[in-house]
């Protein structure tokens, strides 16, 4: 039988870990840091370390690395064995905390936006000690930061920690102001859902499109798609129980809170949540959660797509980003309570959220940007590029109240009467889900549902925190000074709610009225990366990050320009497959069938010249007819292609991608699709979209 508790978190060097390995003292210093971030010295560091190689020795590690998150988006480690030579060609298991803490990787091949010159390709990693270390394939993986020789962070962890950091300190400064002075510490909360699809191994493998681009380039579309929403919550399918069986003792020996797990909206889509942790945990458990969804994949014959529209026509794959703040006296500081209209301290926080998500839409858009994740944001499957806000009937209620003077009228939570005698009666839950809202208020937190699946998000979580920090920052530089906290508090939410309303909708947001209306208010509409990329480097972007010591204004440009360039090489990518695709397999297939189409018309023809055979003939002239016009497109691509050459400037460079380039291969991919749909299934050179979507 599965012990569960025994086996969850075994292979992490975690506080029950560190309690049997470390001395009393060292133990004790070493929670200082981890829980006040005090600074580590470097004797403990010694201490730590030699126990956390006795510990990972025991349980089967040879090496150690450095496990980190560099701007690619993927983790990167760089392995090294513990072994050091001795006397008569012999060897200890050595490991100092010198290696613990800092490690040297030759940054040269990860991207820095042109912080980092070559010449000093030298670049840091530095021990995270917020995050337990833990072991993979045989490796002590100890989670770091990465930054290069003079200090800039070049990774997704830095910024984040940063921005934890000053959300602690501004959330602090409110709760002071109302009189708490029993929290010493407030972190923020957050747990991310992650979709993902299954596809079987074989078929993948005969398609370069995945291979190369993690996404489908060419496709017509199944006989049955979605239509029927039979698969979302349906039961699952014995060869994906198994794996996802698999993947949660996987993920609990990691000590990840894998919870939950069901079917997608879309065919062969799924999904898995963890109970949510500190937003720095969270974000390392989801990095290591998409590499092992990957490799338990490998295990089964599958393969986990985790782009976010691996197939055009059903939906998309994101990862909804449940995110508050909590106390470490344990008070979430994002539930309402019982009567959220006499609740001030909750209010004040709720109107620095709506505030800090109306000033900053560019910004929450900028950090779910990706090419993945431009072909999902604003289809009618996932929340628009435009950022707006839900909150439900009980908070809209509280606001109203607020706004016009008049008493609020929530009452009790309804009750749900199920109008049969065996089944309970239960209260609703008060936030009544509005599934298309980008930012959702979702009862005691907010649901960031744009991040796409593939994303690190850590972008997501050090921007939230950032934005809404500043918010703070200026609440408590006026509620500092008030006489009266609860008169001043409940003056400056009925000013912030005025001020920022325009970004609180609860209606449908897929409609295309939504679209108008939010262009009325004021909304920005960033539909996709090279849209949203620029704004990275404005003015109040640069005072918002470096206020606040998030980034400076070097990281926040090489951050912009990373961006720029990766989207406009993953589309390149995707048009160079897209061409080999089309010039040695589709091409030749296509040529194939028709000459098989023209072999039949004679031979009939040959039998006895009266008869016609007109299908043949017709379905001839239309492939061939189709076969020129594709010919024509793929000539019409490869200019496109070539045109990128000369432009230098990087957001001039993805804006092509995305209008000439991108566009040039959605039209090759039309004339293909509808190739495909008119031939023979044994010609077409690639497994069909029914194959890949219903064949696990
Ligand atoms: P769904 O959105 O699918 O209906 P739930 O609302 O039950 O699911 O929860 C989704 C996710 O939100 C889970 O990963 C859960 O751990 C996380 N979550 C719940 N409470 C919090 C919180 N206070 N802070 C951050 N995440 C939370
Ligand atoms: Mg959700």
């Amino acid at each position: 039988m599965l012990n569960v508790p025994e086996m969850f978190g075994s292979a992490v060097f975690n506080d029950e870990a560190m309690k049997k390995y470390l001395p009393k003292n060292t133990y004790k210093d070493l929670k200082q840091t981890i829980d006040d971030g005090k600074p580590l010295d470097i004797n403990i560091a010694n201490v730590v370390a030699h126990a956390m190689k006795e510990w990972a020795i025991e349980n089967g590690a040879t090496h150690y690395t450095h496990w980190f998150q560099p701007m690619t988006g993927i983790t990167a480690e760089k392995h090294d064995s513990f072994i050091s030579p001795t006397s008569g060609g012999r060897v200890i298991m050595e490991f100092s905390g010198k290696e613990l803490i800092k490690g040297e990787p030759d940054a040269s091949s990860f991207p820095s936006g042109g912080i980092r010159a070559t010449f000093e390709a030298r670049g840091y990693t530095a021990w995270d000690p917020t995050s337990y270390a833990f072991i993979k394939d045989g490796s002590l993986c100890i989670p770091t930061a990465f930054c290069s020789y003079t200090g800039e962070a070049l990774d997704k962890k830095t910024p984040l920690l940063r921005s934890m950091e000053c959300l602690n300190r501004e959330a602090l400064r409110i709760l002071r102001v109302f009189g708490d002075n029993e929290t010493t510490y407030v972190t923020t909360t957050v747990g991310p859902e992650q979709e993902y699809f299954l596809v079987d191994k074989k078929m993948y493998e005969k398609r370069k499109d995945l291979i190369y681009c993690g996404r489908t380039l060419f496709g017509a579309r199944p006989p049955k798609g979605q239509e029927l929403d039979d698969h979302y919550f349906g039961s699952i399918k014995p060869r994906v129980s198994a794996y996802m069986k698999d993947l949660d003792e996987e993920l609990w020996k990691y000590g990840i809170l894998a919870k939950t797990k069901h079917n997608e909206v879309a065919p062969a889509q799924h999904e898995l949540a963890p109970i949510f942790d500190t937003g720095n945990i969270a974000t390392d458990h989801n990095q290591l959660t998409m590499e092992v969804m990957k490799k338990v994949a490998e295990k089964h014959g599958l393969v986990c797509l985790l782009h976010e529209k691996p197939f055009a026509g059903v939906n998309g794959s994101g990862k909804h980003n449940n995110w508050s703040m909590s106390t470490n006296t344990g008070k979430n500081l994002f539930d309402p309570s019982k009567n959220p209209r006499e609740n001030t301290r909750f209010l004040v926080f709720l109107a620095a959220v709506i505030r800090a998500v109306d000033e900053h839409q560019d910004l929450l858009r900028i950090s779910v940007a990706s090419a993945g994740n431009d072909h999902r944001l604003g289809a009618n499957e996932a929340p628009p590029a435009i950022m707006s806000m839900y909150l439900g009937d009980d908070l809209t209620e509280v606001l109203r109240s607020i706004l016009s003077g008049q008493e609020y009228l929530a009452g009790g939570r309804p009750v749900m009467h199920t109008s049969a005698e065996v089944l309970p009666n239960f209260t609703m839950d008060t936030s009544d889900r509005n599934r298309t809202s980008p930012f959702a208020f979702t009862g005691n937190k907010f649901e960031f549902r744009s991040v796409g699946s593939a994303e690190n998000i850590a972008c997501a979580n050090f921007m939230i925190n950032t934005m809404v920090a500043d918010v703070l920052s200026d609440f408590a530089d006026q509620l500092e000074k008030a006489k009266d906290v609860k008169a001043a508090a409940e003056e400056l939410v009925k000013k912030t709610v005025i001020e920022h309303k325009r970004i609180i909708f609860n209606g449908n947001n897929y409609s295309e009225e939504w679209v108008e209306e939010a262009a009325k208010r004021g909304l920005l509409n960033l539909r996709s990366l090279p849209d949203a990329l620029p704004l990275y480097t404005s003015a109040k972007n640069i005072s918002l990050f470096t206020k606040h010591h998030v980034l400076t204004e070097v990281e926040i440009r090489s951050r912009r320009d990373v961006l720029l360039e990766k989207y406009s090489k993953i589309i390149n990518i995707e048009a160079l497959t897209a061409l080999d695709m089309a010039k040695k397999d589709i091409v030749p297939a296509v040529s194939a069938y028709i000459r098989e189409l023209a072999e039949t018309v004679s031979v009939v023809k040959s039998v006895d010249p009266e008869i016609e055979p007109n299908a043949q003939t017709e379905l001839l002239k239309k492939l061939n007819n189709l076969l020129n016009c594709f010919v024509k497109k793929i000539s019409e691509l490869d200019r496109a292609v070539v045109g990128a050459k000369d432009i230098k400037d990087e957001a001039e460079n993805a804006m092509y991608f995305k209008e000439k380039v991108l566009a040039s291969m959605q039209e090759l991919r039309a004339v293909a699709d509808e190739m495909e749909s008119n031939m023979s299934a044994k010609a077409w050179p690639y497994p069909s979209y029914g194959t890949l979507l219903f064949s696990v």
